[in-house]
């Protein structure tokens, strides 16, 4: 690696974080483990991330004074939260590299761009229509059927803004719950398990995907993530594949979580992309030779990528909101890798910490085919 190339930004640069949750914190992390800097924007004052960064600002995703100051102090900006406006992105494009482009946030911010992106790049996805009203929902309805999911298009994460419509779904009422704005109406998948690969795709194009994983929800929130995922070589290869012909397509740098389901009869179907660190991949801090927060640093740092290789089976719990009152029990447990966010209040619903609990390789049952 040369000290030329003008991609790289050697240890001793700072990169420059936008968002101070817990993504931003466990980055913050790994950048210093390589010997980097890091300074978090965020509006809030007191942040997960802003605990363990070496400098951060207190601002609006809008203010363009602030993120010119932010983009001048830093040596690269990437992003652990990706529902700010893309106009400030490319602001911040304007002073300092930013990776992932801003063009990958603008489509992983709106359900529908994400939808029509993927179906561009040969990906299946359900079935799915856009409705802006009661009535196009009505008549989408028509076309798609019930079951489906009524989703708002934009800034929707752990199933906020979204409705199941069953037999007996009241339209108008849907259509409130959903938020009454631009929405996305997706067929309801039959899924025999919901997945996700994470991948790091370097400046150079080169990829490391992480084995896929199981995911299992709790009220539309991560609950555990089951690494390997117990599908099959062939399906898990397939897996890797399209999420890596999805960054690929992006021209992605950084890192890249997408969201499989696996149908009833065994064919892989996108849910959502996210580009940046997801909460799926949390079990590599203590699973795999590289973690997907030091692959991000490696990725947007433009240095080679690290292993993704596995060493163990895990199972990775997130402890939400009192959960986290377990933290005596978990800390005593044998093997037990405890990861706590730092954050005072215990909301329900809040992302307080993870625990991962390893098991010898080959240990989680497989799928035969
Ligand atoms: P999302 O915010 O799109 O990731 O959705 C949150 C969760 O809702 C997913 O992880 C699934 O458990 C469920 N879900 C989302 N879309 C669908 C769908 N079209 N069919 C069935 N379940 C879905």
């Amino acid at each position: 690696m040369s000290q030329s190339n003008p991609n790289l930004i050697p240890p001793g640069g700072t990169i420059g974080i936008i968002g101070g949750g817990q993504l931003g914190r466990m980055t913050a992390l790994a950048a210093a483990n390589l010997g980097y800097r890091s300074h978090i924007f965020c509006p809030q004052e007191a942040s997960p991330g802003r605990q363990v960064a070496t400098t951060a600002t207190t601002a609006d995703y809008t203010d363009s004074a602030a993120l010119a100051a932010f983009a001048d102090s830093v040596d690269v900006v990437t992003f652990e939260f990706e529902n700010i406006p893309h106009e400030s992105v490319r602001l911040l494009a304007e002073h300092v590299p930013v990776r992932p482009h801003w063009q990958c946030l603008h489509v992983a911010q709106d359900r529908l761009r994400e939808k029509d992106f993927l179906i561009a790049t040969g990906a299946v996805t359900a079935a799915y229509r856009a409705v802006a009203s009661p009535d196009e929902l009505e008549s989408a309805l028509q076309e798609i059927g019930r079951p489906a999911v009524l989703k708002s298009a934009r800034f929707g994460y752990d199933g906020k803004g979204q409705v199941k419509i069953g037999p007996e779904t009241d339209i108008p009422a849907a259509w409130i719950e959903m938020g009454s704005d631009l929405g996305i109406l997706e067929a309801f998948v039959d899924f025999q398990m919901e997945i996700s690969v994470v991948l790091a795709r370097g400046v150079d194009g080169a990829c490391a995907a992480f084995d896929p994983v199981e995911n299992r929800h709790k009220n539309h929130i991560l609950d555990v993530t089951i690494a390997p995922a117990a599908i099959s070589p062939a399906l898990a290869d397939e897996a890797k594949a399209l999420a890596i012909k999805i960054a690929n397509a992006l021209d992605f740098v950084g890192l890249l979580a997408v969201e499989m389901f696996v149908t009833s009869d065994g064919h892989l179907l996108i849910n959502e992309i996210a580009p940046r660190p997801h909460n799926s991949g949390h079990w590599t801090i203590d699973a795999c030779r590289t973690s997907q927060f030091e692959q991000f640093v490696r990725a947007v740092c433009g240095l080679p990528l690290g292993s993704p290789e596995r060493d163990f089976d895990a199972v990775m719990t997130n402890l939400i909101g009192d959960d986290v009152e377990s933290w005596p029990e978990l800390i005593a447990e044998e093997g037990a890798c405890l990861h706590l966010y730092g954050k005072d209040e215990a909301r329900a619903g809040r992302k307080m910490g993870h625990v991962t609990r390893l098991t010898p390789k080959g240990s989680t049952p497989k799928a035969s085919s």
